[in-house]
C-alpha cells in the first residue's frame, strides 16, 4: 500500500506542477491584499494570525480547481486540517461556526472576496487541450512504469524503495 501511496504522490506532484503553467500562483501583492482582506484572521473561525509566524494558509475556496486569488482563502492550520478533501468552503464553515449569526457575517465576507476577484476564464486552445492530454499521457505512463519496475525488484527478490530518494546506496559500495 505504501508503495503505490509514495507514487501517486509524485503524479500528484507533477499534475500540480502541470496546473500551474496555464493557472499559475497568485503574485506576492495579491496575497498581502488577500491578508488585508480577511485582517489577519482565518476566514472560517476567525483565529488571529500572524503572517510573520507562517500562520496562515492560502487555501483553497472551492478545492482541486482554480489557484487565482479570487479561489483562495485565509485559512489557520487547524481549520486547513480539519478540511475533508474536497470540502467547499461553505460546507467547512457550516461544520465550524454554530452561531448563525457568525455563520452569515464570515459567508459574507467570503462571497465579498470572490465578488472582488471573480476569476479569469481560463486560458483555453487545441494546443493546450492537446498539450495536456499528452503531460496527462507521460504521467500515466510514469505511474505504469513505476509500478513495473517495483515488481520487477520484488521478482527479483529486492526490496523496493517506496520514497523517491529511496534507501538503494545504504551500505556503500559493493
Ligand atoms: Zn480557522
Amino acid at each position: 500500500m505504501a508503495s503505490s501511496d509514495s507514487g501517486k504522490k509524485v503524479a500528484d506532484h507533477m499534475r500540480r506542477f502541470l496546473r500551474g503553467i496555464p493557472d499559475p500562483e497568485p503574485s506576492r501583492d495579491e496575497f498581502a491584499e488577500l491578508w488585508q482582506f480577511f485582517e489577519n484572521q482565518c476566514a472560517i473561525c476567525g483565529r488571529a494570525l500572524k503572517r510573520t509566524y507562517r500562520e496562515g494558509r492560502h487555501g483553497f475556496a472551492e478545492p482541486g480547481a482554480r489557484r487565482a486569488i479570487g479561489n483562495r482563502l485565509l485559512l489557520c492550520a487547524v481549520c486547513s486540517l480539519k478540511r475533508e478533501k474536497g470540502e467547499w468552503w461553505r460546507n467547512l464553515l457550516r461544520r465550524s461556526v454554530r452561531d448563525p449569526t457568525k455563520y452569515e457575517r464570515r459567508a459574507a465576507k467570503i462571497e465579498a472576496w470572490q465578488h472582488r476577484h471573480p476569476l479569469p476564464d481560463p486560458p483555453e486552445s487545441p494546443q493546450i487541450a492537446s498539450c495536456l492530454a499528452r503531460a496527462e499521457a507521460a504521467i500515466k505512463d510514469f505511474t505504469a512504469a513505476c509500478q513495473d519496475l517495483r515488481a520487477a525488484c520484488h521478482a527479483h527478490g529486492h526490496q523496493a524503495s517506496t520514497t523517491p530518494t529511496g534507501s538503494a546506496h545504504v551500505g556503500g559500495s559493493r
